[in-house]
């Protein structure tokens, strides 16, 4: 059987500085839903895309311009941000070099539910487990006060954060039927799934969006604390949640999920007491990863914003030190993974929501999260399947 996909490629607008060509080559999967992969050449000069269908002289006109336009937005006047190393143990010696996610599925550890949507088996389970240990132990140190946060989040508190501007891209919703008789019979007669999963029903008999899927977990606790004086001026909490970020055609592996689960230890309450948090939950991380010789560097970043707002919130992000992200390394592709951050929002979520300190004045936020799935890909890729070459601390205890 022939292949109906078909390939093209271009000069990008502007040359894309190497800082950059990741950020345009993930932005490029929300420019059309025929594009299967974007690629970037590594020196920035080159855009190929591959489509699912064939494509016309016309559409591959349109679809050029709106790929401009990302590269346009992001490039121009961009500036290299200044990136700052807090830890780099990148060359610690590993055992394995190989890519996990084959040996996964052959072993029936992972099973694809949908794109970007897994469901885990044993191994990577028992894994799961001995990091929450440790992330929880970590929690424990502060201790943080324990929450469950539900899955479904409300529209109306993501609109007050400006999270729709944001993120719009990696936005998830959810609805139901329209609560009428005729409606919901209609639906259980005829509802059905295409070759593709896809349902067959019209828009119309769902009810309006009023919810999304969460796509973080301590947002939870500020709308919790919305609206009033923070209990005591200060709080520390802790939470495992799912997670949704629709990262489109990136979802390829273990890597990117749709569906993901997140640990985090959240402070809420004067800037200082957030920021000495944040530092002293990096400084115990770097023991726990130092005991089992996981190859990592943690280093400034920003948060993948939609492309009007990326440069502008990016250069807030770096210039404030915003972001920090635990980046593991995969010796399969010779690159690093964010397997977790360490947060600080400033005022932010205490100006929008209304959270006061005891003078009066709105409170700053910070987190601590970890990506539960993203954590164990990590690990397997540098320590791999035979658990005689895994560090004893975890081979003795899973
Ligand atoms: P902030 O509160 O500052 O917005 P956050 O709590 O949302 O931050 P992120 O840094 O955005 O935290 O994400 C935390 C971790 O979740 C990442 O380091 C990564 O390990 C994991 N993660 C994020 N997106 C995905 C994804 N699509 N698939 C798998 N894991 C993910
Ligand atoms: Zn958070």
């Amino acid at each position: 059987m022939t292949s109906l996909t078909q390939k093209i490629h271009f000069a990008p607008a502007f040359p894309i500085p190497d800082y950059l060509v990741g950020e345009v080559q993930s932005k490029l999967a929300y420019v059309d839903e025929n594009i299967r992969a974007a690629q970037v050449s590594p020196n920035g000069d080159d855009i190929q895309l591959t489509f699912g269908n064939a494509i016309d002289e016309e559409e591959k006109k349109l679809i050029e311009s709106k790929v401009q336009r990302v590269v346009t937005s992001l490039v121009k006047g961009a500036f290299k941000p200044k990136v700052q190393i807090l830890e780099d143990y990148l060359d610690r010696p590993l055992p394995y070099r190989e890519d996990p996610m084959a040996e996964l599925l052959r072993r029936g550890e992972l099973s694809e539910e949908a794109s970007g949507v897994y469901a885990l088996g044993p191994l990577l389970t028992r894994l799961i487990n001995w990091f929450e240990s440790r992330f929880v132990a970590l929690a424990d140190s502060f201790s943080a006060q324990p929450y469950r946060f539900p899955t479904l989040i409300p529209a109306r508190y993501m609109e007050r954060v400006g999270y729709f501007r944001a993120f719009p891209h990696s936005l998830s919703f959810a609805t139901h039927l329209h609560s009428e008789l005729d409606n919901i019979d209609q639906f259980a007669q005829h509802a059905a799934c295409d070759e593709q999963g896809n349902l067959n029903v019209p828009m119309e008999r769902f009810a309006q969006f009023k919810a999304l899927l969460s796509p973080a977990v301590c947002y939870h606790l500020y709308f919790a604390l919305a609206d009033k004086p923070l209990p005591n001026g200060r709080v520390t909490a802790t939470a495992v949640g799912n997670c949704f970020r629709y990262e489109s055609s990136n979802l390829t592996s273990l890597e990117r999920l749709w569906n993901f689960t997140m640990r985090e230890v959240i402070f809420v309450g004067p800037k200082e007491f957030v920021l000495e948090n944040r530092e002293i939950a990096r400084q115990r991380m770097q023991k726990v990863f130092a005991e089992i010789g996981l190859a990592y560097r943690v280093e400034s970043a920003n948060d993948p914003f939609f492309i009007g707002e990326f440069r502008k919130q990016v250069a807030f992000q770096s210039a404030f030190q915003l972001k920090y992200e635990i980046r593991a390394r995969l010796p399969f592709k010779d690159s690093t993974l964010a397997v977790g951050s360490y947060n600080y929002h400033q005022d932010f979520f205490g100006r929008h929501l209304n959270i006061t300190l005891p003078d009066g004045s709105p409170t700053h936020t910070g987190c601590v999260a970890f990506g539960l799935e993203r954590i164990a890909f990590a690990f397997l890729a540098q320590f791999g399947f035979d658990t005689a070459k895994w560090p004893k601390v975890i081979k003795e205890s899973i």
